[in-house]
């Protein structure tokens, strides 16, 4: 299971990640459930636990429960409870959301506001601190509680600057290091990455990708982006755009897209699109009246409103098969607004990925909804504020995020 190419660094610190992933899931366990929960040999899992012992995030002791009855009382680990907490910011396209969680994860307050996030950086900046305050306070905690922040964007970061660099996608935010904004606004260190990045951590840590080492997260959405895990570890690419896939020409499209080209998936199969054509759909059906989209989740399946997110899917489906060709992931996480479609939405993405990809790729790969829905970014930013007190000492071998 070990791949002994690996640097020792970037292993012992996927094997810590790991770890403190089963942990925030489980209250406690004992270190040889954690060996079987992560594939860690006993004394991979000794050295980590460890080194999470000396940095103070874990501490280790008699199980609680005491109907253990006879023999030798059973010795877990547990992620420390400390008085801290985090919080995690998700930007949106027209949203800000952000939330104050325990170390473990668990929400204890959430503030979100409507913003013009693209067009309006500095306001978004803004108003994230002031989010932040706000979730702290509901949660009874101010700032200086605060072990970690961390914080989605919708664009692609250049992985070698941490600024906004593509011009097409965030225009507005061109040159500027979300980030130091937002640490210089808040007094505090924040983590920032791409928000598809922060989706496929978040149902990593906490949802449909638990367990999971190679997978795809998608955040279907106003915007089609990817989160690429491979070998444990977001793929970004040598400047951080890896993803992008929403930008990938489909054949025979034609309508311009925000980024300058001409037929690109996300002309096709926006969440603006796709309600549009639900609109049509179900205005033509028996109960038509003034016509708002229902929440996607709450679909009739086999109706034509279900057929047209099928459609949807085996459009994105279409792409995502080529990337099942180059990358051999073990699953295709659907996230966004879309992905809470569910059913849907995976049969048509299944579909084109039986059609396009390797049989091989294609019988390898599992397709499924998030289990986080449109919050899974807000996850991610959370589990990466959890990390990010055991990221500080590991930064120096590896990315601000890892
Ligand atoms: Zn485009």
């Amino acid at each position: 299971m070990t791949d002994t190419t690996e640097p020792v660094s970037a292993r012992r610190r996927r094997s810590r990640d790991q770890l403190l992933a089963v942990l925030a899931e489980h209250d406690a366990v004992s270190r040889a459930d954690l060996s079987r929960l992560t594939g860690l040999s006993r004394s991979a899992v000794g050295a980590c636990v460890a080194s999470l012992l000396a940095d103070g995030l874990v501490s280790e002791g008699a199980a609680l429960s005491g109907a253990s009855g006879r023999g030798r009382k059973a010795h877990v680990v547990r992620l420390r409870s400390v008085s801290g907490v985090v919080a995690g910011i998700d930007f949106g396209h027209s949203h800000i959301t952000a939330a104050a969680a325990t170390a473990t994860g668990e929400i204890l307050a959430e503030c979100s506001e409507e913003l013009d996030v693209d067009g309006r950086p500095t306001q978004a900046l803004d108003a994230a601190s002031s989010l932040v305050g706000r979730a702290l306070a509901e949660a009874g905690h101010e700032l200086d509680d605060v072990l970690g922040i961390a914080a989605g964007i919708p664009g692609p970061l250049d992985v070698r600057t941490q600024t906004v660099r593509a011009p097409t996608i965030l225009s507005d935010w061109v040159g500027l290091d979300p980030a130091d904004e937002l640490s210089r606004r808040l007094g505090q260190p924040v983590a920032v990455g791409n928000d598809a990045d922060m989706g496929a951590r978040g149902e990593r840590a906490y949802g449909a990708g638990q367990g999971l080492d190679d997978f795809l997260y998608i955040k279907a959405s106003h915007g089609i982006g990817a989160g690429i895990v491979l070998g444990g570890r977001t793929y970004r690419g040598s400047t951080g755009i890896a993803g992008e896939i929403g930008h990938t020409q489909l054949p025979g499209a034609t309508s311009w897209c925000r980024c300058g080209s001409r037929g690109c998936l996300e002309t096709v199969v926006s969440l603006t699109q796709v309600r549009r054509q639900l609109i049509h759909v179900l205005k033509t059906g028996p109960a038509s009246g003034p016509m708002a989209v229902p929440p996607l989740s709450e679909l009739e399946p086999d109706s034509a409103a279900a057929r047209v997110i099928t459609d949807a899917g085996r459009t994105v489906g279409r792409v995502l098969a080529d990337l099942v060709n180059c990358l051999n992931p073990a699953a295709i996480i659907l996230g966004g607004e879309l992905g809470t479609a569910g059913r849907p939405l995976v049969l048509g993405v299944r579909e084109s990925v039986d059609r396009y990809a390797q049989p091989a790729g294609a019988q390898a790969v599992s397709v499924r909804s998030g289990r986080l829905g449109s919050r899974a970014e807000l996850f991610g930013a959370l589990a990466t504020a959890v990390r990010q007190r055991s990221a500080v000492s590991a930064a120096a071998d590896s990315g601000r995020l890892g």
